[in-house]
């Protein structure tokens, strides 16, 4: 059986320990390969290579780093059936999806920053004819890129594409429950022309691996996806030691539906933005609030459609759905689904776990599942399932929903569906989100900054963002 390796100091080598963790097909329930169960001598081992290579590589032209960039982008185009096939087998994910999704994106990321890294500038501010002052920008040195399992390869180079374009070398770990992507990229590393120790990959445990990571006194930075718990433990911990971190969380989004929308698309793509990728994206609206002059008829639309999605084998092109990425997740969203009918909940559709039978028998399938007659303030509405599961409830005044839609810790997306122009800026305005979709969901331009609000995270990424994030100010000022 396949065993992974760490990418270290440009070498793919095995850990210190020796120990190997199983990683699972979520669509089957079975073992398919091992991965390093890394430890805090892999990580400092990995930090010594990625300090050791920052001088060349800080120093390096902007546009020679550009180029080696590019070339890893393109080795993975070359290699899309390769890497969809092995992200969808990893994390459950239907291979349509992983193909026409997750890796063109990880090819984006890495594109847009290595061409973005080009296109910088300084500030200057004169003081008359006293001073200029002027911003030197320099990168902050290694940098801790850690990345969870939903959008494995996806997520992965959204944080260490900034990273490397702004000059910093890199020790990153991809979630040890999807380590697959991160292992095929670190294989294309030497021929991408990526010098020795710039970007280095160490599997392992959150807890261990991450841990060691987050703590080791050389990371300068610390980039981090996942949880609004493990978000915390990390903040406690790099805090203290002032590194600079960026933290994007978890999220229990709403999804507003006014009378006036247009509700053929607002039914379409709710259906999306509620089960796309078994609804295990950050940015997948749990809460849908619908006008209360259109509820039931929209309700009846909704639930017809969403009986309609086929979910089964991940490698099936015929699957909509796939499976959920552990055993673990399972059960926690099984529980969720068992605590809105404790809350007093009405299932539509859903609500149970599929056997699709054959290959798929002990694989980890749900079916996707609409509530309704929850409150807003219940559990089941306030904290994140990250499942194929929604809610949905009735509203009469924008007040009231704007109300029920900041109600929670999160504030990372919400989506709008109105006609009415003037009440889609007025109530952009005033949620609580990092993001907004007004008649569109997932509609993304690398450009913008993204990020959440309150629990859901601190600072942004996306366009000119995060390469700062990746860099020190400096002002220096010059007397005339
Ligand atoms: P986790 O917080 O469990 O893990 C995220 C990453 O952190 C994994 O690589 C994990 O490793 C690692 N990790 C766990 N504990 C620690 C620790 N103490 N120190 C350092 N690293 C640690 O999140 P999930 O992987 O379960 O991902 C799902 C969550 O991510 C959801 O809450 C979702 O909303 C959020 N998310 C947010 C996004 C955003 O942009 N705001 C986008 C996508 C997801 P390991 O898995 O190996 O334990």
């Amino acid at each position: 059986m396949q065993k992974i390796q760490n990418l270290i100091n440009g070498e793919l080598v095995a850990p210190q320990s020796g120990e190997y963790l199983e990683n699972f097909n979520p669509a089957t329930g079975e073992v398919y390969s091992f991965i390093p169960d890394s430890d805090e001598r892999d990580v400092a081992n990995a930090v010594k290579a990625a300090k050791d290579a920052f001088p060349l590589w800080s120093n390096m032209q902007k546009e020679k780093r550009s180029a080696i960039l590019i070339r890893l982008s393109e080795l993975i185009q070359k290699n899309l059936d390769k890497f969809a096939l092995a992200e969808s087998i990893d994390n459950g994910k239907p291979v349509w999806l992983a193909k026409s999704v997750d890796i063109p994106r990880a090819v984006s990321n890495l594109h847009f920053y290595a061409t973005a890294s080009l296109h910088t500038h300084t500030e200057t501010h004169a003081m008359e004819a006293t001073a200029l002052n002027y911003t030197l920008n320099t990168p902050v040195g290694v940098a801790g890129c850690i990345s969870p399992w939903n959008l494995p390869l996806y997520l992965f180079t959204w944080k260490i594409a900034p990273a490397l374009a702004a000059g910093c070398t890199v020790v990153a770990k991809p979630s040890e429950i999807t380590p697959m992507t991160a292992y095929l990229l670190s294989e294309l590393c030497e021929e991408a022309g990526v010098p020795k120790g710039v970007l280095n990959i160490v599997h392992g445990l959150g807890t261990k691996t991450g841990m060691a990571i987050v703590s080791h006194p050389d990371v300068a930075a610390i980039s981090f996806t996942g949880g609004t718990k493990t978000g915390e433990v990390i903040a406690r911990t790099a805090a203290p030691m002032f590194k600079k971190l960026s933290l994007e969380l978890g999220g229990k989004n709403p999804n507003i539906i006014f009378g006036d929308a247009d509700f053929e698309k607002a039914v379409h793509t709710s259906v999306r933005s509620s089960f796309s990728n078994q609804g295990e994206i950050c940015l997948c609206g749990s809460r849908i609030f619908i006008e209360r002059s259109i509820y039931e008829k929209f309700k009846t639309a909704f639930v017809d459609e969403v009986k309609k999605l086929k979910v089964g084998d991940p490698l099936n092109d015929d699957s909509w759905i796939g499976a959920i990425v552990s055993k673990q997740h399972k059960e926690k969203i099984l529980s969720y689904i068992k605590l809105a009918r404790e809350e007093g909940g009405t299932i539509l559709c859903g609500g149970e776990e599929i056997n699709p039978g054959g290959k798929n028998a002990k694989g980890y399938f749900i079916s996707p599942t609409v509530i309704e007659g929850l409150s807003f303030d219940c559990r089941t509405n306030q904290e994140e399932i990250f499942g194929p599961v929604v809610s949905i409830m009735p509203f009469d005044t924008e007040e009231e929903v704007l109300s029920y839609a900041n109600s929670t810790q999160y504030g990372l997306a919400a989506t709008l569906w109105t006609q009415n122009l003037s009440r889609a800026h007025r109530m952009s305005a005033k949620i609580q989100c990092g993001i907004i979709w007004v008649n569109c969901w997932l509609l993304r331009d690398l450009r913008t900054p993204f990020g959440g609000m309150k629990g859901s995270g601190v600072g942004r990424e996306g366009g000119f963002e995060a390469l700062k994030f990746f860099m020190e100010e400096k002002n220096v000022c010059i007397k005339f």
